[in-house]
């Protein structure tokens, strides 16, 4: 581990969860360590795979918790809709997940197909759905089964939450729709290239002046690696070798003090 990989970094993409907090509450030292760098005029972006609030819901978020100059904010709601037009035009898409899922595909032009219609869905999107049946996972694999694309914000596993807790994420729901309609799905979020991008768009550098930190190496850092980001694996457990990540940190402390600003 050396500090000189971060020493030309002028701004930081920052995973939420599982990273910057767990759940409702922030990780030790988060709060000070982004004061920190945002003090010392690192910029700073809010990156996550979340598939249920959109930016205004994670930048309000974070201003509860004290991260007052949380400008930037990126999730896959804010693109996906965007996505599917692009990729398959104006669409009819069955959405499993949050009712924040399915407003921003709307707004996007989409008409949204009821569950019982699901032979009509032309698109399937599948975010996580605290609400899931038994009923919409089957009209879900069925239409896309028939042939509907699959697009889904994240394949994450797993959604952490405090004290070593978890949700089944996003993924585990895609999951069983592919495996039932024998399909793979188009990811919007991380781990692919489109929200880094628009991350280092915020920033206004090149991505060798910039450093992805997240607890993912699947998500976080294999992704911004593709783009030539520096990556920065949190990993407040210990024991992780990754040699996919630059660098390894144990706490939002050790990451002030490579950065520069503690
Ligand atoms: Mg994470």
């Amino acid at each position: 581990m050396s500090g000189s990989i971060l020493a030309g970094v002028r701004g930081f993409v920052f995973d939420l969860d599982g990273c910057v907090w767990n759940g409702s509450a922030l990780n030790p030292g988060a709060g000070e360590a982004l004061a920190a760098l945002h003090g010392a005029d690192r910029g700073l972006v809010f990156l996550t795979n979340n598939s249920r609030a959109t930016a205004d819901d994670i930048r309000r978020r974070l201003w509860a918790l004290g991260i007052t100059f949380a400008e930037h904010t990126l999730t896959p709601l804010e693109i996906i809709g965007e996505v599917i037009a692009r990729r398959f035009g104006p669409s009819r898409v069955l959405v499993i997940g949050a009712p924040e899922l399915a407003d921003v595909i709307a707004r996007a032009g989409h008409e949204i197909v009821e569950t019982k219609d699901y032979r009509r869905a032309t698109v399937v999107a599948v975010g996580n759905d605290f609400d899931l049946t038994y009923e919409r996972l089957t009209a879900a694999a069925r239409a896309a089964a028939a042939g509907a694309p699959l697009v889904t914000p994240n394949v994450d596993p797993r959604l952490p939450l405090e004290g070593g807790e978890f949700l089944p994420g996003c993924g585990a729901l895609v999951e069983a729709v592919a495996v039932a309609a024998g399909v793979r799905p188009v990811v919007v979020g991380k781990p692919e290239p489109p929200l880094f991008r628009i991350a280092l768009e915020r920033l206004g550098l090149e991505s060798a002046a910039t450093a992805m930190v997240g607890d993912s190496v699947a998500s976080d850092i294999k992704g911004a690696r593709q783009l030539g980001m520096r990556t920065v694996l949190y990993a407040p457990a210990g024991g992780a070798s990754a040699p996919e990540a630059d660098l390894v940190v144990r706490s939002f402390a050790e990451l002030a003090r490579v950065a520069g600003v503690a």
